[in-house]
């Protein structure tokens, strides 16, 4: 249940690298990659606005992956469907917790065997 593929953060653009739900604001990808990597700032998660499109922006979103000291940017986006593989609830995470973000997720919601909300499996891993 610690697939980064379920946890992509829904602002991140298709592509191969994105952003999961291990980020915890530390800034350093988005230091390395301001081309490619900007903060929610209603939520604090950073996400891949733009693929990168050329060696320089590849290597420097590439140092985010190896840099980020939680494994929250991911590079295997170009390995699954995005249209197709399961996301996390994230607006019903959201509204849970009270918090009015609201995204407009087109992917597949996962769906738990057990019937739990996705975030009680997540908080306890
Ligand atoms: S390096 Fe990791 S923890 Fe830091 S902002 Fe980027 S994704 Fe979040």
């Amino acid at each position: 249940m610690n697939e980064s593929r379920f946890q992509r953060y829904p602002l991140n653009v298709v592509g191969k690298f994105y952003i999961n739900a291990q980020c915890t604001d530390c800034d350093l990808c988005r230091e390395c990659a301001p081309n490619n990597i900007r903060r929610d700032d209603r939520s604090g998660y950073s996400y891949v606005f733009k693929q990168p499109t050329n060696p320089d922006e590849v290597a420097a979103v590439e140092k985010g992956v190896a840099g980020c000291p939680t494994e929250g940017v991911s590079n295997d986006g170009d390995q699954f469907d995005w249209a197709k593989t399961p996301i996390y609830d994230w607006n019903a995470l959201y509204k849970k917790q009270g918090n009015d973000i609201h995204f407009e997720i087109r992917a597949p919601l996962i769906k738990e065997k057990t019937n739990r909300p996705w975030w009680k499996i997540w908080q306890a891993r």
